[in-house]
């Protein structure tokens, strides 16, 4: 296994930093290898991917785009010192706009409040003698600048009317909850089987005449312009799909898009959750509703992605050995299983991300969302390699390890291995460990009550960790040689002992099912192998760090712990679930807990990621034939917004 594989130094790079955000490049991974037909479908339904922003900007707000395109005009046209800070404040404003699509934070839901005062503005505005820049002053101000003007976003609860109270623009015409609620409830049908997502794809207004009008998003409706540039791209994308089915993918999307209809929608979700042959995939439509505090109006998102062949090839051979690592695992042969069935999952590289995906993505995908299409026809759930490698490389580089690691023999280990053996462990955990083991006869599945989910973490933690140790590793091609298993013990006892501290608040104790489990398992080993200091905690100029003196008992312990966590599980024993819980993984240490979060804040990392894509363009040769597909890794974030919006954007 080669594993500088695409090492470039693209994958994790800072692009830039503003307020609570570090913005990175990814990598997009074998693309320049990719047959160019494929590189085909990718750039058009790339070009697909990115023809929706202005949707989000404006489902998000119906202030944004006009915000956004006049703030725009003053930055750029801007002749001023570039150094002022009335300034360099509308220009951080403008930066956080782009990453939320809108006015509002992406993840906190507050509207910013700019620093740059209405007098600066005014000044500027003074070079756009229009009246659109009269309008703006008059209408616009009171949203930019009065704090009490539409705070928040979107309101998910409390005691206001939840649809009023909301800045997004899913409802308009002074709609409140209760009409919305009724309007809806008045088209569902009892006990269907197959529900439509009502009011998934449009907007709810209330007319003049008190009327409610609901608006949909499709071609020719509200919306219509963007969606005219989507389906001119998924159209193009049409003659470079891999298959039948994927071609009938791209024409049922295209058929959703012209009518609006949610039935074709549902159509659509049966046919690309089916379509697992095809090795370039995507998502391009109005799919979550996290941003409606009703929960019934999809965002507009797009990712396209393709499988990353290498990440898959480990899953299956994991997968497919199942029975082997089931039938030595460290315990009581009673509680192995007989027969196991390992589970495959799939890993992905994005190559472009639109819409709510961008620029703050998810590392995974598990889709569709209807309920019921999940239980008759399943659902593609897959992991983005890309997106995940690129964070853990600007993890690498924001000097976290140079503050926690012991000594630079154990940051080698973790710049050579590291990210390696956290996706195996991650595969591992996920296709072995939740599904090995089973339980007595007649014993309660849920007889651990409220410590079960906590052990259960544990234990398929547990039983990765115990297997990155194990030469079938090396056999299968999975891991490169010996020392490669040390990287994820000792990065998996710095989080549990130490770092993962750092998300918990002054004088609280660890409550989260997976924070538990860590600091169970990592407390318990430390203990355990006190007598032979197989794992240290050492404190050199009042700092504290991880030392493992011996790695091959280290495994033994991890063993050795698995067996006992598999037994209380197969016997359902309470009170030994309790017992471990409690004593391991609750306590924090008040004098460790204070020194690591102070380490923590001096390092001042951002605490919101997201992206900037690659440039995606064609290649032409004399006679305008199309040779290749070629990827820029040079933009900035400034420059790909400003393209962004002089590109694709559209008269909504
Ligand atoms: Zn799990």
């Amino acid at each position: 296994m080669n594993l500088s594989e695409t090492e470039k130094g693209i994958s994790g790079a800072a692009v830039d930093r503003f307020a609570d955000i570090q913005v990175l490049r990814y990598e997009v991974p074998g693309f320049e290898m990719l047959p160019l037909r494929q590189k085909q479908l990718i750039y058009h339904l790339s070009e697909a991917a990115l023809c929706g922003r202005d949707i989000l900007f404006d489902q998000n707000c119906s202030y944004n785009l006009p915000i956004r395109r006049r703030l725009e005009a003053v930055y750029t046209q801007y002749t001023g010192d570039r150094d002022n800070p009335e300034f360099l404040a509308l220009e951080t404003y403008l930066k956080r706009l782009w990453f939320a699509n809108g006015i509002h934070h992406h993840y906190g839901e507050d509207k910013f409040r700019p620093d740059f005062s209405p007098a600066f503005l005014d000044e500027q505005l003074r070079n756009f003698p229009d009246p659109a820049a009269d309008r703006f002053r008059e209408a616009v101000y009171p949203v930019l600048f009065d704090p009490a003007v539409l705070p928040k976003r979107c309101v998910q609860s409390g005691d206001l009317d939840l649809v009023r109270a909301s800045a997004v623009n899913y409802y308009a015409g002074g709609l409140g909850r209760e009409e919305v609620e009724a309007f809806y409830a008045r088209m569902k049908k009892p006990d269907d089987p197959a529900p439509l997502s009502y009011g998934l794809n449009s907007s709810l207004v209330k007319r003049a005449d008190g009327g409610i009008e609901e608006q949909v998003w499709h071609l020719g409706g509200m919306y219509g312009k963007a969606i005219e540039g989507i389906v001119g791209h998924l159209e193009r994308a049409i003659p470079f799909a891999e298959n039948k089915r994927q071609e009938a993918v791209i024409r049922k999307l295209l058929d959703y898009y012209r009518s609006g209809d949610l039935k074709t929608f549902d159509d659509y979700s049966i046919l690309w959750v089916g379509d697992t042959a095809s090795e370039v995939d995507f998502v391009n439509g109005f799919i979550e509703t996290y941003a409606d505090p009703l929960g019934l109006k999809a965002s507009w998102e797009a990712n396209v992605n393709y499988i990353d062949k290498d990440a898959s090839r480990r899953t299956r051979l994991i997968s497919e050995n199942a029975q082997w690592f089931e039938d030595r695992s460290p315990i009581d042969p009673r509680f192995r299983k007989p027969q196991v069935k390992g589970v495959s999952a799939k890993v992905i590289n994005v190559a472009m991300l639109g819409g709510d995906c961008y620029p703050s993505t998810p590392i995974g995908i598990n889709l569709p969302n209807a309920d019921w299409i999940r239980r008759d026809y399943g659902s593609k759930s897959v992991t983005i390699g890309n997106i995940t490698r690129a964070y853990d490389k600007a993890a690498e580089g924001n000097g976290f390890h140079e503050e926690f690691v012991w000594s630079e023999a154990e940051r080698d280990l973790l710049r050579r291995y590291g990210n390696l053996t956290d996706d195996l462990h991650t595969d591992l955990h996920e296709c072995l460990g939740h599904g090995s083991g089973q339980l007595l006869p007649g014993v309660d599945p849920d007889a651990l009550g409220a410590y079960g989910s906590t052990l259960e973490e544990a234990r398929a933690d547990l039983f990765a960790l115990y297997y990155l140790a194990d030469d079938k590793l090396l056999e299968l091609g999975i891991l490169p040689d010996k020392e490669a298993y040390k990287a994820e013990y000792y990065s998996y006892l710095m989080n549990g002992l130490l770092t993962q501290l750092v998300r918990i608040e002054p004088g609280k104790q660890v409550e989260e099912a997976h924070m538990r489990n860590r600091q169970l398992i990592a407390r318990w080993v430390f203990e355990q192998g006190k007598p032979a200091r197989t794992v240290e905690l050492k404190s050199r100029e009042g700092k504290t760090y991880v030392f493992i003196n011996d790695y091959r008992r280290l495994r033994d312990l991890f063993g050795r712990l698995l067996a006992e966590v598999q037994r209380i599980k197969s016997e359902g024993d309470y009170r030994a679930a309790r017992a471990l819980v409690e004593t391991y993984g609750v306590q924090v240490d008040p004098a460790l807990h204070k020194e690591v979060r102070a380490r923590y804040a001096r390092l001042n990392l951002a605490p919101y990621k997201g992206f900037v894509n690659p440039r995606m363009y064609e290649v032409r040769d004399k006679s305008g034939q199309v040779v290749d597909i070629r990827l820029d890794y040079t933009e900035t974030y400034v420059e790909q917004m400003l393209r962004y919006s002089r590109d694709y954007s559209f008269a909504l």
